[in-house]
């Protein structure tokens, strides 16, 4: 099975068709670039989403983990990655705590 084709110019992305919304990349994310949001037509009812690309600081922590190869992560040498803000990792733990869901505006 072939990987989905990169993006250009974006740090992380998902194939929705193969993501179960089991919460690991959400949860293994120390930049609060990931949240689960709403999906009513998906089997678990909600999906993931990547809600601050521009915070995405190109660990693979997410690709990695993932048991469904469903999220990818571009190259180093393609992207230029954000480093790591207390912002960031304050996010990371307020949707930790949200149960992995987006936080309301
Ligand atoms: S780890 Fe993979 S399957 Fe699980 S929510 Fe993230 S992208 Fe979806
Ligand atoms: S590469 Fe790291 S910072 Fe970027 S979405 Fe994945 S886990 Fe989060």
């Amino acid at each position: 099975m072939s990987l989905m084709k990169a993006p250009e110019g974006v740090p992380v992305w998902v194939d929705i068709s193969r993501c179960k919304a089991c919460d690991i990349c959400v949860s293994l994310c120390p930049a609060g670039v990931l949240a689960m949001t709403p999906a009513p037509g998906a089997i678990l009812g909600a999906t993931i989403e990547v809600i601050e690309p521009d915070a995405c600081i190109g660990c693979k922590d997410c690709e990695l983990h993932c048991p469904d190869f469903a999220i990818y992560v571009a190259e180093r040498s393609e992207y230029k990655f954000a480093k790591l803000t207390d912002e960031a990792k304050e996010r990371a733990e307020a949707i930790r705590k949200n149960k992995f869901k987006k936080l309301s505006a």
